[in-house]
């Protein structure tokens, strides 16, 4: 029966009836819950990643990343990341029955023995900008067990390479204090957008491995956010891992040339850099502030975000010409393992909206990535999963 069964259904069904875990170690849709209020266990018609296209094609772990966009400086950071954190808890109570908070690696395997999504929180985009120890205490007491610890601009602890430039060459005194007490805690690092200086001093600060959870080979891809086979080495070597991205500009050689200095195509009027940051345009009050700029910054975003999310994004038809394929993706695997071994790689994809990422791929193909990989060999339980519960069972250093 289960061998007619093997041959009928993708191999990713397989894997789920198996109990072996297939995994995407980056993947966003609180912010869509908490901005548009959608059910995120309904397949949605704009944006490419819902649970429910997720674990329909065979995925039954995710590490979800919650992400305050726009709430790039003092105060505003904690104040999104904690709206965000509840309205993940208040999607896990009301979906008791599909999903549930995974805390450890074996959490992760009793969830997903029970038929359900085990879902692990992850903080992208700054926890808190200032690098306040207790705040960080506080979301690990929340059940954030990952942080992406250089944010999407320099904070007053690491330097992003997203925005902001390198003021410490990397990260400071108060960066390294931070990861020193992740590790104590037993929280995931996440080196991904930080520059480079700050992410091998990340690597050889941290006593636990660390991950670069949705990235992409400058090896294959020249684009400068890629990884370097170097910083891979050092990451490895610590017994870390790379998820690996979907973004056709991080994926494709023929597309980032192609995309280089071409502004973002929008929609509705709403840029994805609209959303990542948009606080920078707007000014404080300078006197007495009784919530006017929190109002003003939420009205804004919200609007945007809205918008963004209105109606499907389509890419331009050269750029459709150039976006690259499920192949294009499995070579950035193939060369992680040349370079670090089957421990090294898994899934990354972070999947969003507005931007072109494998041909006509969404979360309903993860079947079709896991054959390309079989198709190649590499469709093994490390590289579905098994390399994500391993840094999850190594990252707590006890003293
Ligand atoms: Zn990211």
């Amino acid at each position: 029966m289960l061998a007619s069964l093997k041959r009928i259904l993708p191999l990713a069904f397989c894997a789920a009836l198996h109990g072996q875990i297939l995994a995407d170690g980056h993947v966003h849709i609180t912010n869509r819950v908490y901005w548009e209020g959608i059910d995120p266990w309904k397949p949605q018609p704009v944006g490419q990643f819902d649970y429910a296209r997720a674990r329909a094609g065979g995925v039954n772990f995710v590490i979800e990343n919650v992400a305050p966009y726009g709430y790039n400086t003092y105060n505003t950071t904690v104040k999104h990341a904690g709206r965000l954190i509840e309205t993940f808890h208040r999607t896990l109570e009301a979906h008791r029955d599909q999903m549930e908070l995974a805390l450890t690696s074996a959490d992760v395997r009793s969830i997903v023995a029970r038929g359900k999504l085990a879902v692990m929180l992850s903080i992208e985009a700054g926890f808190d900008q200032e690098g306040d120890i207790d705040i960080l205490r506080l979301w690990y007491r929340l059940g954030v067990r990952v942080i992406q610890f250089s944010s999407q601009a320099t904070t007053a602890y690491a330097d992003s390479s997203v925005r902001g430039g390198a003021k410490w060459s990397g990260i400071n005194e108060k960066g390294r204090r931070l990861i020193a007490e992740m590790n104590r805690l037993g929280m995931l690092i996440d080196i991904s957008h930080a520059t480079e200086a700050a992410q091998r001093q990340i690597v050889a600060a941290s006593r636990a491995p660390v991950v670069a959870s949705h990235v992409a080979l400058r090896a294959i891809c020249s684009n400068p956010s890629n990884l370097s086979d170097d910083v891979l080495r050092a990451l490895v070597a610590k017994g870390g891992m790379i998820g690996i991205h979907s973004a056709a500009e991080q994926i494709g050689q023929r597309y980032y040339d192609w995309s280089r200095g071409k502004p973002s195509i929008p929609v509705n009027g709403v840029t994805r850099e609209d959303i990542l940051f948009g606080e920078m345009s707007l000014i404080r009050s300078p006197n007495r502030d009784y919530g006017e700029y929190i109002d003003a910054l939420d009205a804004q975003q919200g609007d945007r975000w809205r918008r963004f999310y209105s109606q499907p994004w389509h890419e331009s038809s050269e750029g459709e010409a150039v976006v690259p394929s499920i192949d294009d993706w499995v070579a950035h695997v193939a060369h992680a393992i040349a370079i670090g071994g089957p421990r090294s790689v898994a899934i990354g994809l972070d999947l969003t909206n507005a931007r072109s990422t494998l041909k006509n791929f969404d979360a309903s193909h993860y079947p079709e990535l896991v054959e390309a990989l079989r198709k190649h060999n590499l469709a093994t339980p490390e590289i579905l999963g098994e390399n994500w519960l391993r840094v999850f069972d190594s990252a707590r250093v006890s003293n």
